[in-house]
């Protein structure tokens, strides 16, 4: 375990001033730098379920750099515990805290939210192919262990939940941009468990007073986002194929298009929802997106071209196809406008910047590996 169990001391660091890079010098502070600035005078408890994943990681990351309290709930069933080590540095841990346990479990989502302001829930199983395969374990997960944290979060009285919803509630509705109140047929069960979730949340506010805002989150990319296994997201999966010569497999004819978003954007609505001040912008949800559309064919070049110029040997890299995959939505594209104007969202990062910092993450973690396993080869 990581930290103390005893997160309740205020840190010495919890009063530095917040990181500067989201300031843009000579304009006026956005909601979320003013923001970042009164989390850092006024540190606030935060429970992270799912911190141990790519979007739950990301999110500790901030909130310790912010002098926030951090609890964590995971079951390490698609995250990593390296990916806490990357983000809770000794410096930070005497205000962290890990709780392993399942959300499947009421009693350990009661101990995990006792004494907590707000509940970040990202634990989930994500993957719309996972979800065909196993719409059981699925559910179970996404719809009962999200019952459990709401419940037990209403018990402690949390001030507010946000949760994690997703773009393919929007299923078969084929208008673009997609606007929060135009939702579709739902298209797998994975999309089936985020809807659920989002009445349930709307429920949960109406009979027993526990305000929660959902975040329909459109494909996100960043740091820490998982490569290996079947379920991978196109991303990662490759960015490591790239990385180490072999193909790239585009599921049908590449035009199928997507609204990539920048983990730092996904942080920033997160913790504008927790904290707006506005009673009418909870018992919502909203589209967390960049708002901008890019095909696949788009993204291999972008992420090709990226690599090359790191590595020239990747310049020659050619998609190829594979049938096109069951549950897939054709395209999306947000309308991101709710959230700015009832959450003052405004992402940081298109595409192409978030691109940057992504594959700077993947190269760096590809040169520690390559070292690591030099040392081995020399100790053999
Ligand atoms: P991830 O798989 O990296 O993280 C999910 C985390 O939840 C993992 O650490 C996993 O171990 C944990 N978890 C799973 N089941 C658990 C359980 N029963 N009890 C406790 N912990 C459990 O996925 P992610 O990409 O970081 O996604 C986070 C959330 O965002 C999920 O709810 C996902 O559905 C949602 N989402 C993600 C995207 C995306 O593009 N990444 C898009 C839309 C929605």
């Amino acid at each position: 375990m990581l930290g103390t169990e005893d997160a309740s001391a205020p840190s010495p660091a919890a009063h530095r001033l917040p990181h500067t890079r989201h300031m843009i010098s000579g304009s006026a502070p956005t909601a979320y730098q003013r923001l970042r600035e009164s989390l850092s005078a006024q540190p606030r408890v935060w429970l992270v379920t799912g911190a141990a994943g790519f979007i739950g990681s990301s999110l500790v990351a901030d909130l310790l750099s912010l002098g926030q309290q951090v609890v964590a709930l995971d079951n390490f069933s698609t995250g990593y515990q390296h990916n806490l080590d990357d983000v809770v540095t000794p410096e930070h841990a005497h205000r962290f805290r890990l709780i392993r346990g399942d959300i499947r479990d009421l009693a350990t989502c009661r101990t995990a939210c006792a004494g907590v302001d707000f509940v970040l829930h990202q634990a989930a199983l994500g993957s719309v192919p996972r979800s065909v395969q196993d719409p059981i374990t699925s559910h179970d997960v996404n719809v009962s262990g999200f019952l459990n944290v709401f419940m037990a979060a209403c018990d402690a009285k949390v001030q507010r939940v946000v949760f994690a919803s997703s773009s393919s509630v929007y299923g078969d509705a084929n208008q673009l941009p997609q606007r929060e109140e135009n939702v579709g047929n739902v298209l797998s069960p994975y999309a089936a468990t985020k809807k659920t979730n989002e009445v349930y949340a709307a429920v949960v506010q109406r009979t027993y007073g526990l305000p929660s805002i959902g975040l329909r989150y459109f494909n996100v990319f960043g740091a820490r986002q998982d490569p290996n296994g079947a379920y991978a997201a196109v991303i990662p999966r490759w960015v490591d194929r790239l990385l180490t010569g072999e193909p790239c497999e585009v599921y049908g004819d590449g035009e199928t298009s997507r609204d990539f978003c920048y983990v730092a954007n996904v942080v920033q609505a997160n913790l504008l929802a927790a904290t707006t001040s506005d009673p009418a912008a909870t018992g919502q949800v909203y589209n967390i997106a960049f708002g901008q559309q890019t095909s696949l064919k788009r993204l291999f070049t972008m992420l090709r071209d990226g690599l090359a110029e790191k590595d020239p040997s990747i310049a020659g890299a050619e998609l190829t196809h594979g049938p096109a995959r069951v549950g897939d939505i054709r395209h999306s594209l947000a309308d991101i406008s709710k959230a700015r104007r009832m959450l003052g969202y405004e992402p940081t990062h298109d595409i192409a910047h978030g691109l940057n910092e992504a594959l700077e993450w993947y190269w760096g973690r590809k040169g520690r590996f390559e070292l690591k396993e030099k040392v081995r080869a020399v100790m053999l």
